[in-house]
């Protein structure tokens, strides 16, 4: 006989519960309207596409494309994968529908939803995490560099998270990038030896990734490697140099951070990227940048563009958890009536309190409805509870038990509702 299975999550992937759930709702609705305050529009792009447009729009030789997509041939034996982000999908849309001549310029767009990496699944790194991102397509800036920047603090300010630390780089053009390429390559070659296996492969096809390390005595070696700063041509050194001062105008404290050049093939000039100590070893709550050549390796004409990618996962994990219960109010009002014979009204009452604005739930327990359901408004936290007994609704009336203050009263049914409005208006000191 088969074995019992109990059917479990996929490695890496987990079930957003209650509280989880709420809070990615609460990030989602703060950064939609925030967004919408810079002109943003919301798209939503499918989580599936061709995989030709990851390999040439992130790149062949970042982490994403060689080691951590989900591929799959589908029936018709097309090669697809499961979106490991959406920067490249937004520009796929951007030249599928033309919008760089349908809509005005720049367009401005964000997007949020499921991501998959095949990576090793640890402390706030899930093999499907969230994304929330925004793009802005059509401008070389540097203005707007600054403006998606003050966005982008905008939104986490909203969520109480003032003050991050945010590092900030150029990697320049792909000029610039050739010729610092050559010249890390040449500092490190004598030292190739004391690399690791993968800055070893990285020394050979993309020496900027080593800048990256986590290994410390390859940061040492680094202390003395040339810095990117020093080859920026004049028109990426002006460009970097507009959004340091514009920022510090706008009183943003950023750090400039040599090291810094992500993880994504397509980058140029402006990179960036936020982090937190209390998110530990996966401590990059975002990261962005600007992708002036990805439009043009996509097949399109030269764009500019710039975005970022917010990892939800982590963004909720910062937000205090006052916050999150506040952002989604108290527990339902929980209705009980005292006998079985009264749940028709219990019903119908908990309906006027829906018609009023109030979340709601009765009990509709058949045999010890005033048992079970105080038992249950107990487990919930409910602040308030309706009860309906006999004398109650003869009279026209409810007992209102309020379990915050341990206090509770007798009013006309017809005022529930407006009781109930009365004293969490008072409670909340508005
Ligand atoms: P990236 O697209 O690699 O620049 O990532 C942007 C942000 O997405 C990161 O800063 C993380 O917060 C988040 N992120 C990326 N990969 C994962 C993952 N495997 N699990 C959770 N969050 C992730």
């Amino acid at each position: 006989m088969a074995a019992k299975r109990r059917f479990q999550t996929v490695k890496g992937m987990r079930d957003l519960l209650q509280g989880e759930a709420s809070a990615f709702a609460y990030v989602e609705e703060t950064a939609r309207r925030v967004f919408r305050l810079y002109g943003y529009d919301e798209v939503r792009t499918p989580v599936i596409e061709a995989t030709e447009l990851f390999v040439r729009g992130v790149g062949q030789g970042s982490e994403i494309v060689g080691k951590q997509m989900y591929t799959f041939d589908d029936k018709g034996g097309r090669s697809l994968t499961l979106r490991p982000e959406s920067t490249a999908a937004v520009a796929r849309a951007y030249l599928q529908h033309g919008m760089g001549s349908a809509w005005p310029e720049p367009v401005r767009i964000f997007y949020m939803g499921p991501h998959f990496r095949y990576e090793r699944p640890q402390a706030g790194r899930y093999r499907q995490f969230g994304q929330i991102g925004a793009e802005l397509i059509g401008d070389p800036g540097p203005y707007s560099d600054v403006e998606l920047l003050l966005m982008l603090l905008g939104f986490l300010s909203e969520l109480g998270l003032a003050n991050p630390r945010v590092g900030l780089n150029s990697v320049g053009d792909a000029e610039c990038r050739r010729l610092y390429s050559s010249r890390l390559r040449e500092y490190l070659a004598p030292y190739r030896d004391e690399l690791d296996a993968d800055s070893q492969r990285r020394l050979d096809e993309n020496p900027l990734r080593i800048l990256d390390t986590k290994a410390p005595g390859e940061r040492k070696l680094l202390e003395g490697a040339p810095r990117l700063r020093d080859v920026l041509g004049g028109p990426a050194r002006e460009h970097f140099q507009a959004i340091c001062e514009e920022l510090d105008r706008a009183g943003v404290d950023f750090d400039i951070d040599d090291r810094l050049v992500r993880g994504l093939d397509y980058y140029t000039r402006t990179v960036f990227e936020i982090t937190s100590s209390v998110l530990g070893a996966q401590n990059a709550v975002l990261g962005g940048g600007r992708y002036d050549g990805l439009i043009a390796d996509l097949g399109g004409p030269s764009v500019p563009g710039i975005g970022f990618a917010i990892g939800e996962d982590r963004l909720v994990d910062l937000i205090s958890p006052e916050r999150k219960r506040k952002a989604f109010g108290e527990q339902p009002v929980q209705v009980i009536p005292v006998r079985a014979s009264h749940r028709r009204d219990g019903l119908r009452v908990a309906q006027e309190l829906r018609s009023a604005g109030f979340a709601a739930i009765c009990e509709f327990d058949a045999r010890r409805p005033l048992k079970v359901g105080l038992r249950k408004a107990g487990r919930r936290r409910c602040r308030w509870v309706v009860l309906l007994g006999e004398d109650e609704l003869a009279a026209g009336t409810v007992v209102l038990r309020d379990f915050e203050n341990s206090t509770q009263e007798t009013i006309p049914r017809a005022d529930l509702a407006a009781a109930l409005e009365a004293r969490t208006a008072s409670h909340d000191g508005t």
